[in-house]
């Protein structure tokens, strides 16, 4: 649950772990997030309550965003106004006080699709199949592990793709799951590397 997992990380880890443990659609944002110092809102959604999933605190989900935003456009009075509201509201601390849960792979993939400037959705579903051979490039994924990856794309078998992924970056031959949830990706991970 995420309960258990609240204080589990630390924000100097992210940066490691994203390399590490997160799929492509978190890797993606959190990238963006560090070259930018911005997420556009749809991002945010879907970042910030992965994030929350994996085990930040509201204290420290403030604290990274606060951090990173202020490198950028935005000085610390306006983060304080315009963002933090939000980011407490993801914690169910504002408005109705719903306790938000993490996006599942169905919800990323069939709503909300990204528009240009947006980094958020999912890469097997939402990118340029040339930009998405790319970017598995530059993730190191063998050429015989990219043409299985495009053929399940083709296929429209995007959580496959995803799951052929994490077998290739994991040194798995079987992923003894069935992925659907970026946060059971990251969890599957860990139990791998941790
Ligand atoms: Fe993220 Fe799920 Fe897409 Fe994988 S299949 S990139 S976990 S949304």
């Amino acid at each position: 649950s995420i309960q258990k997992n609240v204080g589990k990380i630390s924000l100097e880890q992210i940066d490691s772990l994203s390399g590490k443990s997160f799929p492509l659609c978190m890797r993606q944002l959190h990238q963006a997030l560090r070259e930018n110092h911005h997420l556009r809102h749809g991002g945010r959604m879907q970042y910030g309550l992965f994030l929350k999933g994996i085990g930040l605190s509201l204290e420290q989900a403030l604290q990274f965003w606060r951090s990173e935003f202020i490198r950028g456009k935005v000085d610390g009075d306006k983060f304080d106004k315009a963002y933090a509201y939000s980011i407490r509201h993801m914690f169910g601390k504002e408005g109705k006080r719903t306790d938000y849960t993490p996006y599942s792979c169905m919800k990323v993939i069939l709503s909300n699709p990204p528009s240009q400037g947006d980094y958020h959705g999912c890469p097997f579903r939402h990118s340029d199949p040339e930009l998405l051979k790319q970017k598995l490039q530059v993730f190191k994924v063998s050429p015989s592990g990219i043409v299985q990856i495009m053929e399940l794309v083709k296929g429209m078998h995007y959580q496959l793709a995803c799951q052929k992924y994490f077998e290739l970056t994991h040194n798995v031959e079987d992923t003894p799951f069935s992925l659907s949830h970026p946060n059971q990706y990251f969890s599957e991970s860990q139990k791998l590397l941790g």
